[in-house]
């Protein structure tokens, strides 16, 4: 047995050159960037990062001086460090913007409720407003019982849809006409490839926006996010101790993006930029020019005490495409949520009556589903 002497506390310890931060050079490297393989050290890491996020912010105008913005916070590790990262930069870099947390309870026990707990920590740790809307509340349905009633194959389906909705519901109560989100570089590359392998070219062209807003719509979406790799966030999450919720849904994410998932993580362990490199390439996609429909800006936008939106246009067209059933903007007469709706009531009446989770009942609403086109 070979003895190792224990070592002089009083000795300096001598750091190897190579092991010195890359950026500043004179502290300890600890980290490599998932990004771009670079050693450094946390201050460095903590430094460049922030920085990353503010330049998205500023090259693409989020934000504008005294506008209210909502985040999009489900107490999982990219809304967390958005949520605490934008507190961060409205301070240091003074946007002089509001911020609310805005959370949708979807009624998934065992999952959200334990989220949501998450999250009115952070409100208290942030110091932030927040506003919880539940998806039993808007639509009279958990995620719970959708499940139960619908099977769990369709369960995102239903949920993005819903959520979509909630979420805007949420922001116009609160008179706010921007929701931010922590979409990550990951998941913006998952859905260039999702596009590119569905052959879905009107998807393809809108996947990369860094800011999206349906037309008619007076709220619009953001992503400070979008070039911020998922390992950093999980990085800067660790080093900063935040207080994040770490469990997946119970029900099972889109088969068809685990699959685009696990080809990116591939693509990513060979090649590091390649999560870059496919958003880039989304990006500078051109397609043919299109004559786009577009919807005059809104003259006045009234929130009712529901959440629902009335927008007269300046040309006199009062509430336009508007659900005839819930008042949400919808292209068609009836909403993507109402017939969802619509299709859920019909079976949950059935399963009343029969007491079972009928065959004919999933079927009708898989052809529910199948008319919806997403
Ligand atoms: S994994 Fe699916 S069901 Fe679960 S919260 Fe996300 S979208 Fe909803
Ligand atoms: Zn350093
Ligand atoms: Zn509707």
């Amino acid at each position: 047995m070979s003895f190792t002497p224990p070592s002089d506390p009083r000795k300096p310890k001598v750091v190897k050159v190579t092991q010195l931060c890359e950026l500043c050079h004179a502290r300890k490297a600890l980290i490599k960037r998932p990004k771009n393989l670079q050693k450094i050290c946390k201050l460095c890491f903590f430094h460049v990062f922030e920085t990353e996020i503010h330049n998205t912010i500023v090259s693409n105008k989020l934000f504008e001086r005294g506008e209210k913005v909502a985040v999009g916070a489900s107490g999982g590790k990219d809304s967390t460090v958005l949520a605490y990262i934008l507190k961060l930069l409205n301070e240091r870099h003074d946007y002089g913007i509001n911020i609310v947390l805005l959370s949708i309870d979807e009624g998934i026990v065992g999952y959200r409720d334990d989220s949501l707990a998450t999250v009115k920590r952070n409100q208290i740790q942030y110091d932030l407003p927040l506003e919880i809307v539940s998806y039993r509340d808007l639509y009279n349905w958990t995620m719970d019982e959708i499940v139960a009633c619908a099977g769990i194959r369709n369960s995102c389906t239903y949920c993005g849809v819903f959520r979509r909705q909630a979420l805007d519901r949420g922001a116009a109560k609160l008179g706010i006409k921007h929701v931010i989100t922590g979409h990550n570089a990951d998941d913006m590359a998952e859905t260039v490839l999702m596009n590119i392998l569905r052959g879905d070219v009107a998807r393809l062209e809108k996947s990369t926006a860094i800011i999206t807003q349906s037309s008619g719509s007076p709220i619009k979406r953001s992503k400070p996010f979008k070039y911020a790799y998922q390992k950093e966030i999980v990085l800067y999450a660790h080093y900063k101790k935040l207080d994040y919720f770490s469990t997946e849904c119970t029900y099972a994410p889109e088969a068809f993006r685990g699959t685009a998932r696990e080809l990116m993580k591939n693509l990513e362990a060979v090649r590091p930029s390649c999560i870059l490199d496919i958003i880039h390439s989304g990006e500078n996609l051109r397609l043919k020019p299109k004559r786009l429909k577009r919807a005059p800006p809104p003259s006045h936008v009234e929130v009712r005490s529901d959440g629902s939106v009335s927008i007269q246009r300046l040309n006199g067209f009062v509430d336009g495409n508007r659900c005839d059933r819930c008042g949400y903007l919808s292209s068609n007469k009836i909403c993507k949520a109402c017939m969802l709706l619509e299709g859920l009531e019909k079976n949950r009446a059935k399963v009343s009556l029969e007491k079972d989770t009928s065959v004919e009942g999933a079927a009708r609403l898989t052809r529910t589903l199948e008319k919806l086109a997403f």
